[in-house]
């Protein structure tokens, strides 16, 4: 019997781990957050800066990314209501932004990457990709930059705007690069690239932009890591199956775990999940709405 697709992603499955009850709130009833979260427009507003920039390079134009980042981040903002939480506002991140994206030519110059392009010529930047796994599960992912490095060796990276750098340590784990080499082994062919010999994270490190001195925010040095053995691929593969079986089976439970590494802080469903008050969640698109959720829409209001 031929069963449903599945359908996962590095980040689906770093939820999925962070919180199962999120997972099956976010992915499975379609909740979504009522205001997006500053750092997905903020993220996305630099990707776009940064694709830009690199396509001028490549094209022999000049493209200011600060000013691309500019645009693409108020688009982003306007387009409805944004979280911006305790810590940010618009302004101090499209300061923070500003000033990222202006160190961003020269940290990449001193990168010594190239980026590469495929058999057709185009370059292999914010590429959509997928591979499948028995069971019909399926997964997707976006692979930000396949580059050639001043040694020749061809290696996929990923550029990611984070609060803090990636712990080195576990840069050799880091799944969201085993899944990329996953998926350009099978695509290096058709695409007549090699397959990735060096797996790669380029990290701009958020932090306000001082009023006098300070540090700021900062694009931190490439780090390269070696391709994944067999063994470390085969173990990721079973583990996204072992999941799988989880999700299809609806094994969800909450996670609040210990205080010093409790996701429930952070998470933009906490109200609607210990709390019943729906006030942060758009319905919208929802496969699954509480019927107490749905009394207060249908109560009358004073007017
Ligand atoms: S509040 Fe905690 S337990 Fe509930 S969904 Fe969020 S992370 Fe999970």
């Amino acid at each position: 019997m031929r069963v449903e697709p599945l359908y996962l992603s590095p980040s689906r499955i770093a939820d999925w781990e962070r919180c199962r009850w999120s997972y099956l709130l976010k992915y499975v009833y379609r909740w979504r957050e009522a205001a997006t979260g500053n750092a997905l427009i903020f993220g996305g507003a630099i990707d776009e800066a940064v694709d830009a920039h690199l396509r001028g390079l490549l094209q022999g134009r000049e493209v200011d990314p600060a000013e691309v980042f500019i645009a693409a981040f108020l688009q982003k903002a306007d387009e409805g209501p944004v979280d911006y939480g305790a810590k940010w506002s618009e302004e101090s991140m499209l300061a923070m932004g500003i000033e990222l994206m202006k160190r961003w030519p020269d940290a990449w110059q001193a990168m010594g990457l190239t980026v590469a392009c495929d058999a057709t010529g185009e370059p292999l930047m914010q590429r959509e990709v997928a591979f499948a796994l028995p069971g019909n599960v399926i997964v997707r992912g976006r692979i930000d930059l396949g580059v050639f490095t001043r040694e020749g060796d061809f290696a996929v990276v990923d550029s990611k705007t984070a609060a803090q750098p990636y712990p080195e340590t576990a840069l050799v784990l880091n799944e969201q690069l085993t899944a990329y080499q996953v998926a350009m082994d099978i695509a290096a062919e058709q695409w007549g690239l090699p397959k990735p010999e060096r797996l790669g994270l380029i990290e701009m490190i958020k932090r306000q932009v001082p009023k006098r001195t300070g540090q700021g925010p900062t694009v931190e040095p490439l780090v390269l890591t070696a391709r994944r053995s067999e063994q470390q691929v085969r173990e990721y593969l079973q583990k996204i199956l072992w999941i799988a079986e989880d999700i299809r089976a609806q094994r969800f439970t909450k996670s609040p775990r210990m205080a010093f590494e409790s996701p429930c802080a952070m998470c933009s469903m906490a109200r609607a999940c210990t709390a019943g008050d729906y006030t942060d969640v758009d319905f919208s698109k929802a496969r699954y709405v509480p019927a107490e959720a749905l009394q207060a829409c249908e109560s009358p209001v004073a007017a």
